[in-house]
């Protein structure tokens, strides 16, 4: 008799994956994330991590962290709605809407349930979604959480984005376009001018989620909206506290009445407990940070800029990112992941991404350069690209 508690079927899907080359297990380093990691016992340089500004260990906001937990405790204990709504929740929310030049921002624990939550509180029974076709997987979850109908528009074509408006609009009371900010598996830039053209003509509303242009593009950081001068033009701005910002959550930033709707519907903010007091001190401090200087962004664009010449040079193909994100594509799935392997024998982390996050036949490594690499690093991790690009015969 089969035991149902053997996971038989689980297994076998394992079994599948190791068969496709593609099964991993989970790294794990010791210490914090930084340029140069511990990992499995060994110093490597961190090409992997999306600590962009390289302030997930930064002291000043380790220091805020600590005095937030000491007033605060390290717990929120009730969600938003009943009782875990601190003050330093509500001054995230005012310096982030500073920092964003928005009116509001309504913060949740996540980029990921964020998304989830958001898109469908927003949009209803007789609303149409449209969305590209590389959205973030959060953003398909979102969209598939929503009662509103979708479509789905090929990647950055704005031709067909158009004829889905043209189509559709008519039928719908509102219409909802989204896309990434940044792509976070290419590294390219949404056709935001475009796409916020052609929700003006057709009366859509517009929504980019800017996890990987948050502190990355715009003055100071301040994201996609910000680097198109699309100020007031885009309905829904959202952006990691995860990535750039280096600590965790997410948060949409745009008017008082999609903050006030939120607050009522939002579901991770009525059912689930909202971020802890560490977390908070850590962010306003480190939202101040950037608000103040833009020395952070300026040091990472230098960095990438370096690494991703260096790697074009050798004769890689880094595809055609327009941002620190450095994918260098190789194809095929195993080889792939065998490259990331003999990548981190020779003492350099990036991770491989394989289908399903990237279409099949697309295997890569993707590099992340940070503000924190210094020049010594990166021009070592040129190195043993060189080294071992050649010896595997990709380069
Ligand atoms: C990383 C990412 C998220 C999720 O953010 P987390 O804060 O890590 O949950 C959402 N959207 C996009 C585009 C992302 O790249």
């Amino acid at each position: 008799m089969s035991n149902v508690h053997e996971l038989k079927y689980l297994k076998e899907k394992i079994e599948g994956l190791k068969a496709d080359g593609v099964y991993r297990t989970l790294p794990v380093f010791d210490g914090a994330n930084e340029a140069e990691i511990n990992l499995n016992g060994k110093r490597v340089i961190n090409l992997s991590s999306n600590n962009y500004l390289g302030l997930a260990n930064n002291p000043r906001m380790k220091a805020a962290a600590i005095k937030a937990v000491e007033k605060y405790g390290v717990g929120a204990g009730a969600v938003r709605t009943i009782v875990g709504n601190m003050d330093l929740h509500e001054a995230l929310e005012t310096v982030l809407a500073k920092f964003k030049r928005e009116e509001a921002v309504m913060v949740f624990q996540s980029g990921f349930n964020c998304n989830a939550g958001t898109i469908q509180a927003i949009t209803d029974k007789g609303d149409l979604i449209i969305s590209d076709e590389l959205n973030h997987a959060s953003i398909i979850d979102g969209v598939k959480l929503s009662k509103a109908d979708k479509a789905v528009f090929k990647h950055s074509d704005m031709a067909h984005l158009e004829d889905i408006l043209k189509e559709k609009r008519d039928q719908y009371a509102n219409v909802l376009i989204i896309t990434d900010g940044v792509f976070s598996m290419d590294g390219d830039i949404a056709k935001l001018p475009e796409i916020v053209a052609l929700a003006e003509k057709y009366s859509a509303m517009t929504y980019v989620d800017d996890a990987h242009g948050s502190g990355v593009l715009g003055e100071h950081g301040r994201g996609t909206v910000d680097h198109f001068g699309l100020h007031g033009r885009v309905d829904f701005s959202i952006g990691t506290l995860s990535k750039a910002l280096g600590v965790i959550g997410g948060y949409v930033a745009g008017s008082q009445t999609m903050k006030e709707w939120l607050s009522h519907r939002g579901r991770p903010i009525l059912f689930s407990t909202s971020l802890p007091p560490a977390a908070l001190g850590a962010l306003i401090e480190g939202v101040n940070m950037l608000i103040d200087s833009d020395e952070y962004s300026i040091k990472l664009w230098d960095n990438a800029k370096y690494f991703k010449e260096n790697l074009g040079k050798l004769g890689f193909n880094t595809g055609k990112s327009e941002t620190p994100i450095t994918p260098v594509i190789i194809g095929d799935e195993a080889k792939a992941m065998a490259f990331s392997k003999q990548l981190l024998e020779n003492g350099v982390f990036v991770s491989p991404i394989v289908f399903p996050t990237v279409p099949k036949g697309t295997g890569r490594v993707r590099c992340m350069v940070t503000a924190g690499h210094t020049k010594e690093q990166l021009k070592k991790a040129v190195e043993v690209f060189e080294k071992v690009g050649k010896e595997m015969g990709l380069i």
